[in-house]
Protein backbone atom coordinates (compact mmCIF):
# COMPACT_ATOMS: atom_id res chain seq x y z
CA UNK A 1 0.00 0.00 0.00
CA UNK A 2 1.53 3.09 -0.81
CA UNK A 3 0.59 6.93 -2.46
CA UNK A 4 2.51 8.07 -4.66
CA UNK A 5 2.36 11.14 -7.11
CA UNK A 6 -1.20 11.20 -6.16
CA UNK A 7 -1.83 7.81 -6.66
CA UNK A 8 -3.57 6.02 -3.33
CA UNK A 9 -3.28 2.48 -3.13
CA UNK A 10 -5.79 1.02 -0.48
CA UNK A 11 -8.78 -1.26 -1.05
CA UNK A 12 -11.65 0.55 -0.82
CA UNK A 13 -15.13 -0.99 -0.33
CA UNK A 14 -18.24 0.09 -1.74
CA UNK A 15 -21.86 -0.85 -2.32
CA UNK A 16 -23.81 0.99 -4.73
CA UNK A 17 -26.62 0.23 -2.09
CA UNK A 18 -25.34 3.18 -0.11
CA UNK A 19 -26.86 5.23 -2.40
CA UNK A 20 -30.43 4.21 -1.77
CA UNK A 21 -31.03 6.31 1.34
CA UNK A 22 -32.68 9.58 0.38
CA UNK A 23 -33.76 10.90 3.49
CA UNK A 24 -35.46 13.60 1.68
CA UNK A 25 -34.32 16.38 4.47
CA UNK A 26 -34.57 16.03 8.12
CA UNK A 27 -37.36 17.84 10.57
CA UNK A 28 -35.31 20.05 12.94
CA UNK A 29 -37.22 22.11 15.58
CA UNK A 30 -40.38 20.90 13.63
CA UNK A 31 -39.87 21.65 10.44
CA UNK A 32 -39.08 19.66 7.75
CA UNK A 33 -35.73 21.23 6.15
CA UNK A 34 -33.38 20.20 3.43
CA UNK A 35 -30.67 18.01 5.23
CA UNK A 36 -27.05 17.78 4.14
CA UNK A 37 -26.34 13.95 4.85
CA UNK A 38 -27.03 13.40 1.06
CA UNK A 39 -26.47 10.59 -1.49
CA UNK A 40 -24.04 13.12 -3.79
CA UNK A 41 -21.38 12.95 -0.65
CA UNK A 42 -20.50 9.41 -1.30
CA UNK A 43 -20.24 10.01 -5.13
CA UNK A 44 -18.10 12.72 -4.54
CA UNK A 45 -15.65 10.92 -2.66
CA UNK A 46 -16.09 8.09 -4.69
CA UNK A 47 -15.29 10.09 -7.86
CA UNK A 48 -12.36 11.47 -6.09
CA UNK A 49 -10.98 8.05 -5.06
CA UNK A 50 -11.54 6.60 -8.10
CA UNK A 51 -9.51 9.06 -9.95
CA UNK A 52 -6.89 8.23 -7.70
CA UNK A 53 -6.62 4.83 -8.54
CA UNK A 54 -7.68 2.66 -5.69
CA UNK A 55 -8.81 -0.89 -5.28
CA UNK A 56 -13.09 -1.11 -5.11
CA UNK A 57 -14.42 -4.16 -3.56
CA UNK A 58 -17.51 -4.99 -3.17
CA UNK A 59 -18.39 -6.12 0.92
CA UNK A 60 -18.24 -9.79 1.30
CA UNK A 61 -21.67 -10.64 2.37
CA UNK A 62 -24.97 -8.05 2.95
CA UNK A 63 -26.76 -10.04 4.87
CA UNK A 64 -24.18 -10.95 7.86
CA UNK A 65 -26.76 -10.80 10.64
CA UNK A 66 -24.62 -12.19 13.35
CA UNK A 67 -22.12 -9.08 12.72
CA UNK A 68 -25.21 -6.75 13.24
CA UNK A 69 -26.19 -8.54 16.06
CA UNK A 70 -22.31 -8.76 17.67
CA UNK A 71 -22.95 -5.38 18.82
CA UNK A 72 -26.86 -3.62 18.18
CA UNK A 73 -30.05 -5.49 19.91
CA UNK A 74 -32.23 -7.44 17.67
CA UNK A 75 -34.86 -5.30 18.23
CA UNK A 76 -33.54 -2.47 16.62
CA UNK A 77 -32.29 -4.52 13.42
CA UNK A 78 -35.23 -5.62 12.98
CA UNK A 79 -37.35 -2.24 13.36
CA UNK A 80 -34.93 -0.83 11.27
CA UNK A 81 -35.27 -3.32 8.64
CA UNK A 82 -39.62 -3.45 8.92
CA UNK A 83 -40.28 0.18 9.67
CA UNK A 84 -40.85 1.77 6.31
CA UNK A 85 -42.92 -1.50 5.12
CA UNK A 86 -44.87 -0.83 8.22
CA UNK A 87 -45.03 2.97 8.19
CA UNK A 88 -46.55 2.57 4.29
CA UNK A 89 -49.05 -0.78 5.34
CA UNK A 90 -50.27 1.96 7.93
CA UNK A 91 -50.92 4.48 5.12
CA UNK A 92 -48.81 7.39 6.71
CA UNK A 93 -47.79 8.21 2.80
CA UNK A 94 -51.03 7.37 0.82
CA UNK A 95 -53.28 8.74 3.71
CA UNK A 96 -51.70 11.92 5.15
CA UNK A 97 -48.41 12.37 2.90
CA UNK A 98 -45.90 11.73 5.72
CA UNK A 99 -43.54 10.17 3.39
CA UNK A 100 -40.61 9.52 5.85
CA UNK A 101 -40.73 7.78 9.06
CA UNK A 102 -40.11 10.55 11.93
CA UNK A 103 -41.08 9.69 15.75
CA UNK A 104 -43.40 11.96 17.63
CA UNK A 105 -43.23 10.70 21.27
CA UNK A 106 -40.27 9.51 22.83
CA UNK A 107 -40.64 7.12 26.38
CA UNK A 108 -37.97 9.55 27.95
CA UNK A 109 -36.73 8.23 31.48
CA UNK A 110 -39.23 11.60 32.72
CA UNK A 111 -42.24 10.15 30.85
CA UNK A 112 -41.83 6.52 32.20
CA UNK A 113 -41.08 7.85 35.81
CA UNK A 114 -39.59 4.12 36.55
CA UNK A 115 -41.99 1.96 34.50
CA UNK A 116 -40.76 -0.24 32.24
CA UNK A 117 -40.31 0.84 28.12
CA UNK A 118 -44.05 -1.50 26.56
CA UNK A 119 -43.86 -1.95 23.04
CA UNK A 120 -47.03 0.54 21.60
CA UNK A 121 -49.03 -1.18 19.37
CA UNK A 122 -49.23 2.06 16.82
CA UNK A 123 -46.38 1.88 14.27
CA UNK A 124 -45.76 5.97 14.66
CA UNK A 125 -45.61 5.73 18.50
CA UNK A 126 -43.18 2.81 18.27
CA UNK A 127 -40.81 4.58 16.16
CA UNK A 128 -39.37 6.98 19.05
CA UNK A 129 -38.66 3.76 21.22
CA UNK A 130 -35.88 3.58 19.10
CA UNK A 131 -34.75 7.00 17.44
CA UNK A 132 -34.07 10.05 19.62
CA UNK A 133 -34.09 12.62 17.05
CA UNK A 134 -36.48 13.98 14.76
CA UNK A 135 -33.55 14.52 12.25
CA UNK A 136 -33.19 10.57 11.35
CA UNK A 137 -36.07 10.04 8.71
CA UNK A 138 -36.21 6.81 7.02
CA UNK A 139 -37.82 6.03 3.54
CA UNK A 140 -38.00 3.63 0.52
CA UNK A 141 -34.30 1.70 0.30
CA UNK A 142 -33.24 3.11 3.75
CA UNK A 143 -32.31 -0.32 5.44
CA UNK A 144 -30.71 -1.70 1.74
CA UNK A 145 -28.76 1.29 2.65
CA UNK A 146 -27.62 0.68 6.26
CA UNK A 147 -27.17 -2.93 5.95
CA UNK A 148 -24.93 -2.01 2.89
CA UNK A 149 -22.37 0.35 4.83
CA UNK A 150 -22.29 -1.85 7.59
CA UNK A 151 -21.39 -4.73 5.30
CA UNK A 152 -18.51 -2.48 3.85
CA UNK A 153 -17.17 -1.65 7.74
CA UNK A 154 -17.73 -5.65 8.16
CA UNK A 155 -15.56 -6.38 4.82
CA UNK A 156 -12.66 -3.34 5.76
CA UNK A 157 -11.92 -5.12 9.22
CA UNK A 158 -11.98 -8.52 7.75
CA UNK A 159 -9.41 -7.24 4.86
CA UNK A 160 -7.48 -5.86 7.57
CA UNK A 161 -7.72 -8.97 10.17
CA UNK A 162 -6.47 -10.72 7.12
CA UNK A 163 -3.55 -8.97 6.57
CA UNK A 164 -4.14 -5.73 4.54
CA UNK A 165 -2.17 -2.87 6.54
CA UNK A 166 -5.10 -0.63 5.65
CA UNK A 167 -8.83 -0.58 4.16
CA UNK A 168 -11.27 2.06 3.69
CA UNK A 169 -14.99 1.64 3.80
CA UNK A 170 -17.22 4.32 2.21
CA UNK A 171 -19.94 3.82 4.44
CA UNK A 172 -23.43 5.62 4.08
CA UNK A 173 -24.99 6.59 6.01
CA UNK A 174 -22.88 7.20 8.92
CA UNK A 175 -23.19 5.10 11.91
CA UNK A 176 -20.95 6.43 14.79
CA UNK A 177 -24.27 8.09 16.71
CA UNK A 178 -25.91 4.90 16.86
CA UNK A 179 -26.36 2.77 20.11
CA UNK A 180 -26.79 -0.83 20.51
CA UNK A 181 -30.64 -0.18 20.84
CA UNK A 182 -31.51 3.30 18.92
CA UNK A 183 -30.29 5.58 16.43
CA UNK A 184 -30.22 9.15 15.52
CA UNK A 185 -28.05 11.90 14.59
CA UNK A 186 -28.33 10.82 10.73
CA UNK A 187 -26.94 7.55 11.86
CA UNK A 188 -28.79 4.19 11.83
CA UNK A 189 -26.41 0.77 12.54
CA UNK A 190 -22.89 1.65 14.22
CA UNK A 191 -20.57 0.90 11.21
CA UNK A 192 -17.25 1.63 13.37
CA UNK A 193 -18.78 -0.62 16.20
CA UNK A 194 -19.32 -3.59 13.71
CA UNK A 195 -15.73 -3.72 12.16
CA UNK A 196 -14.43 -3.23 15.71
CA UNK A 197 -16.36 -5.98 16.75
CA UNK A 198 -15.32 -8.00 13.72
CA UNK A 199 -11.77 -7.43 14.36
CA UNK A 200 -12.18 -8.48 18.08
CA UNK A 201 -14.31 -12.00 16.43
CA UNK A 202 -10.66 -12.75 14.32
CA UNK A 203 -8.41 -12.71 17.42
CA UNK A 204 -7.45 -8.84 17.44
CA UNK A 205 -7.31 -8.92 21.48
CA UNK A 206 -7.28 -5.08 22.09
CA UNK A 207 -8.79 -2.76 19.03
CA UNK A 208 -8.73 1.08 19.42
CA UNK A 209 -11.88 3.00 17.85
CA UNK A 210 -10.60 6.69 17.07
CA UNK A 211 -13.35 8.86 16.01
CA UNK A 212 -12.09 12.16 14.47
CA UNK A 213 -15.48 13.55 13.14
CA UNK A 214 -16.09 16.85 14.61
CA UNK A 215 -19.57 15.54 16.75
CA UNK A 216 -19.30 12.87 20.01
CA UNK A 217 -19.81 9.22 18.61
CA UNK A 218 -22.42 8.32 21.51
CA UNK A 219 -23.17 5.65 20.07
CA UNK A 220 -19.96 4.29 19.47
CA UNK A 221 -18.87 4.92 23.29
CA UNK A 222 -22.69 3.23 24.29
CA UNK A 223 -21.52 0.41 22.69
CA UNK A 224 -18.24 0.12 24.28
CA UNK A 225 -18.88 1.83 27.35
CA UNK A 226 -18.25 -0.88 29.74
CA UNK A 227 -15.51 -3.27 27.54
CA UNK A 228 -11.56 -2.83 28.37
CA UNK A 229 -11.39 -4.66 24.80
CA UNK A 230 -12.11 -1.87 22.85
CA UNK A 231 -10.82 1.13 23.59
CA UNK A 232 -12.72 4.42 22.52
CA UNK A 233 -11.51 7.46 21.54
CA UNK A 234 -13.31 10.80 20.03
CA UNK A 235 -12.49 14.46 19.72
CA UNK A 236 -15.14 16.70 18.89
CA UNK A 237 -16.69 20.12 19.62
CA UNK A 238 -17.39 20.45 22.89
CA UNK A 239 -21.27 19.45 23.56
CA UNK A 240 -20.96 21.80 26.19
CA UNK A 241 -20.90 24.70 24.36
CA UNK A 242 -23.97 23.47 22.45
CA UNK A 243 -23.27 21.07 20.10
CA UNK A 244 -24.68 17.96 18.71
CA UNK A 245 -25.36 15.62 20.86
CA UNK A 246 -25.78 17.63 23.15
CA UNK A 247 -26.13 15.51 26.09
CA UNK A 248 -22.90 12.95 26.44
CA UNK A 249 -19.20 13.43 25.05
CA UNK A 250 -17.68 15.46 27.92
CA UNK A 251 -14.43 14.95 29.04
CA UNK A 252 -15.16 12.98 32.62
CA UNK A 253 -16.87 9.94 30.54
CA UNK A 254 -14.27 7.45 31.15
CA UNK A 255 -15.75 4.15 30.89
CA UNK A 256 -17.76 2.15 33.35
CA UNK A 257 -17.16 -1.23 35.06
CA UNK A 258 -14.53 -3.57 33.38
CA UNK A 259 -14.17 -0.73 30.64
CA UNK A 260 -13.16 2.28 33.12
CA UNK A 261 -10.28 4.66 31.84
CA UNK A 262 -10.64 2.89 28.17
CA UNK A 263 -13.35 5.50 27.11
CA UNK A 264 -11.70 9.42 26.13
CA UNK A 265 -13.31 12.33 25.26
CA UNK A 266 -11.45 15.60 23.81
CA UNK A 267 -14.10 18.27 23.51
CA UNK A 268 -12.83 21.52 22.05
CA UNK A 269 -13.78 24.83 22.02
CA UNK A 270 -15.74 26.16 18.85
CA UNK A 271 -13.62 27.77 16.40
CA UNK A 272 -10.54 25.34 17.23
CA UNK A 273 -8.40 24.78 14.36
CA UNK A 274 -5.06 22.58 13.49
CA UNK A 275 -3.08 22.92 16.56
CA UNK A 276 -5.11 22.13 19.10
CA UNK A 277 -7.01 18.82 17.56
CA UNK A 278 -3.76 17.75 16.51
CA UNK A 279 -3.06 17.87 19.86
CA UNK A 280 -5.87 15.98 20.77
CA UNK A 281 -5.30 13.52 18.26
CA UNK A 282 -1.58 12.86 19.23
CA UNK A 283 -3.35 12.00 23.00
CA UNK A 284 -5.75 9.29 21.60
CA UNK A 285 -2.73 7.99 19.76
CA UNK A 286 -1.21 7.89 22.53
CA UNK A 287 -3.88 6.34 24.61
CA UNK A 288 -4.63 3.44 22.19
CA UNK A 289 -0.64 2.88 22.20
CA UNK A 290 -1.07 2.25 26.00
CA UNK A 291 -4.31 0.25 25.46
CA UNK A 292 -2.36 -1.99 23.77
CA UNK A 293 -4.36 -1.87 20.50
CA UNK A 294 -3.09 -4.19 18.24
CA UNK A 295 -5.50 -3.18 15.56
CA UNK A 296 -7.30 0.65 14.85
CA UNK A 297 -10.86 1.31 13.41
CA UNK A 298 -11.11 5.47 12.45
CA UNK A 299 -14.34 6.67 12.50
CA UNK A 300 -13.16 9.29 9.46
CA UNK A 301 -15.54 11.97 10.11
CA UNK A 302 -14.44 15.36 8.10
CA UNK A 303 -16.29 17.31 9.55
CA UNK A 304 -14.08 19.55 11.64
CA UNK A 305 -13.25 20.67 7.69
CA UNK A 306 -13.41 24.86 8.11
CA UNK A 307 -16.19 25.11 4.94
CA UNK A 308 -18.24 22.45 6.65
CA UNK A 309 -21.90 23.50 7.44
CA UNK A 310 -22.30 20.92 10.59
CA UNK A 311 -19.26 22.25 12.74
CA UNK A 312 -17.40 25.09 14.11
CA UNK A 313 -13.98 23.65 13.99
CA UNK A 314 -11.72 24.51 11.33
CA UNK A 315 -9.58 21.73 10.45
CA UNK A 316 -7.39 21.66 7.17
CA UNK A 317 -7.39 19.32 4.72
CA UNK A 318 -3.36 19.03 5.86
CA UNK A 319 -4.68 18.80 9.31
CA UNK A 320 -7.04 15.51 8.53
CA UNK A 321 -3.83 14.15 6.39
CA UNK A 322 -1.17 14.68 9.65
CA UNK A 323 -3.96 13.19 11.38
CA UNK A 324 -3.93 10.25 9.04
CA UNK A 325 -0.38 9.80 9.54
CA UNK A 326 -0.40 9.91 13.01
CA UNK A 327 -3.12 6.93 13.34
CA UNK A 328 -1.44 5.23 10.40
CA UNK A 329 1.73 4.42 12.92
CA UNK A 330 -0.35 2.71 15.43
CA UNK A 331 -0.86 -0.70 13.70
CA UNK A 332 -3.38 -2.11 10.81
CA UNK A 333 -5.73 0.59 10.33
CA UNK A 334 -9.62 -0.05 9.19
CA UNK A 335 -11.29 3.05 8.25
CA UNK A 336 -15.18 3.49 8.25
CA UNK A 337 -16.81 6.93 6.31
CA UNK A 338 -18.35 8.94 8.83
CA UNK A 339 -19.83 12.56 8.56
CA UNK A 340 -18.61 15.20 5.87
CA UNK A 341 -21.09 17.70 4.57
CA UNK A 342 -19.36 20.14 2.52
CA UNK A 343 -19.98 18.54 -1.00
CA UNK A 344 -17.11 21.33 -2.75
CA UNK A 345 -14.60 19.89 -0.05
CA UNK A 346 -14.94 16.45 1.50
CA UNK A 347 -13.74 14.57 -1.14
CA UNK A 348 -10.36 16.29 -0.98
CA UNK A 349 -10.55 15.75 3.10
CA UNK A 350 -11.09 12.45 2.94
CA UNK A 351 -8.43 11.70 0.35
CA UNK A 352 -5.86 13.67 2.19
CA UNK A 353 -6.86 11.25 5.64
CA UNK A 354 -6.53 7.99 3.41
CA UNK A 355 -2.88 9.85 2.20
CA UNK A 356 -1.90 10.29 5.97
CA UNK A 357 -2.91 6.89 6.69
CA UNK A 358 -1.10 5.14 3.85
CA UNK A 359 1.97 7.10 4.94
CA UNK A 360 1.61 6.41 8.90
CA UNK A 361 1.56 2.79 7.51
CA UNK A 362 4.88 3.09 5.28
CA UNK A 363 6.23 4.96 8.06
CA UNK A 364 5.88 2.31 10.34
CA UNK A 365 6.71 -0.87 8.05
CA UNK A 366 9.75 0.88 7.29
CA UNK A 367 10.92 1.02 10.92
ZN1 LIG B 1 -20.31 14.66 12.59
Amino acid sequence: MSIEGGVLDMPVVWDEDCLLHQPAGEVWLGERIDGTEVPDRATVILHRLTEAGVRLLPPADRDDEAALLAVHDRALVEHLATVWADWEAARFPADYGRDRVVPYVFPTAAMLAGLPVRTPTATHAQVGQYCYDTMTLVGPGSWEAIRAAAACAKTAADLVSAGASAAYALCRPPGHHAGPAGYGGSCYLNNAATAAQALRHAGVDRVAVIDIDAHHGNGTQAIFYARPDVYYGSVHVDPGAGWFPHYMGFADERGNEAGINANRNVPLAPGSGDDAWLDAVNLLCDDARAHGAQAVVLSLGVDAATADPESPLQVTADGYRRAGELIGSLGPVAVIQEGGYDLASLADYVFAALAGVAAGRAAAAST
